[in-house]
């Protein structure tokens, strides 16, 4: 009696088994198919019946050889349950991802569960393979993410020129100061402004202004390297942190900006502009305690530029100029 009811018990068991909406496997340990549910028929396209007693790498070709028999060595081995997420491994069984709507992924993401079962006759080494379609969790995180990426890019940048703002700007700069401070590293720091700017305005109106600093914004990004800091400090005004490059090196930067600068026509609202802008640089050396006396000097050497008949570049100079 106790018997039978075992029997009935294990039916409706395998009969739930079979019909859930998560991929079911049993493998012996010579990788032989023992058991196969639903799910994985219909994902597969491969029968139960084809599939049980077929070698499982013969019976999809496609699977990762080597890091499934780990799993099933290390699961057969110590006993244990085993895991592995879709974020460490997308899928093992490559199955159609069917969200055509959203379209984002042509493949199901899955969680894996590798178990090793029980045996009243015990030494038994099947293992249970359990596929959960995490694909919905997936590409919801997903569209996080590159919502996050969006959003931290849209935080960080100036919207009118695509440089950096000027927060963003000062968190790199104060980073960058802070990096050559601790390992006597060399970086100078370049700030220029338009020149009268107010005239381009007055003369063109704000529209063609615009457009100006738009132009010179993509000259800039143009001339620096990936790791300089290339920022829009105020209006017409920006900043550069010219990584691991010296007084000398910031010259040549500087000249060239000034020289490029002067001799671009931006053609807006059929008008065609010309103008010029002063710059002011500083080299960090032990005397340059923190980022603000670094932009301090750099404005002063700007400022001299200024006084001094604009369309040129000042190198801060303690002793030519006071900060
Ligand atoms: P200076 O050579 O001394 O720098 O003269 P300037 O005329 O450029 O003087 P100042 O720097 O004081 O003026 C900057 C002007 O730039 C004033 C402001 O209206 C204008 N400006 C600031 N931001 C923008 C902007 O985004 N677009 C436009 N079109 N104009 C701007
Ligand atoms: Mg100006
Ligand atoms: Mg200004």
């Amino acid at each position: 009696m106790t018997q039978d009811i075992a029997v009935s018990d294990v039916h409706w068991m395998m009969d739930a088994l079979q019909s859930i909406e998560v991929g079911l496997l049993v493998v012996d340990s010579d990788h032989r198919v023992v058991a196969w549910n639903a799910f994985m028929e219909n994902h597969s396209g491969i029968s139960t019946a084809r599939a049980i007693g077929s070698d499982l790498f013969q019976l999809v070709p496609d699977l990762p050889l080597e890091w499934l028999t780990r799993q099933l060595e290390a699961v057969a081995a110590l006993k244990i349950p085993v895991y592995s997420t879709w974020k460490q491994r997308p899928y093992l069984f490559r199955f159609k991802g069917y969200r055509p709507i959203t379209g984002c992924s042509d493949f199901m993401y899955q969680n894996v569960a590798f178990l090793p079962l029980g045996s009243v006759n015990a030494e038994s080494a099947n293992t249970c393979i359990t596929l959960y379609d995490v694909t919905q969790t997936a590409c919801n995180e997903k569209v996080m993410n590159q919502l996050n990426d969006e959003l931290a890019h849209l935080s960080r940048t100036d919207r009118m020129t695509g440089l950096l703002n000027r927060g963003y700007w000062e968190e790199r700069a104060e980073n960058e100061f802070k990096r050559c401070r601790r390992y006597a590293g060399t970086s100078a720091l370049v700030m220029f402004d338009i020149d009268h700017f107010k005239v381009v305005n007055d003369t063109y109106g704000h529209q063609v202004g615009d457009e100006v600093i738009k132009a010179l914004s993509r000259m800039i990004k143009g001339m620096v390297r990936d790791s300089d800091l290339a920022g829009r400090y105020g209006g017409e005004e920006f900043a550069v942190v010219l990584c691991d490059t010296d007084a000398k090196g910031a010259a040549k930067f500087c000249e060239r900006a000034r020289q490029d600068i002067e001799q671009m026509c931006v053609k807006a609202l059929g008008e065609t502009v010309r103008f010029t802008i002063s710059l002011g640089f500083s080299e960090i050396n032990t005397e340059v305690e923190s980022l603000a006396i670094w932009l301090k000097q750099a404005d002063a050497a700007l400022y001299y530029s200024k006084e001094h008949g604009r369309n040129r570049a000042t190198l801060f100079d303690a002793q030519l100029i006071s900060s």
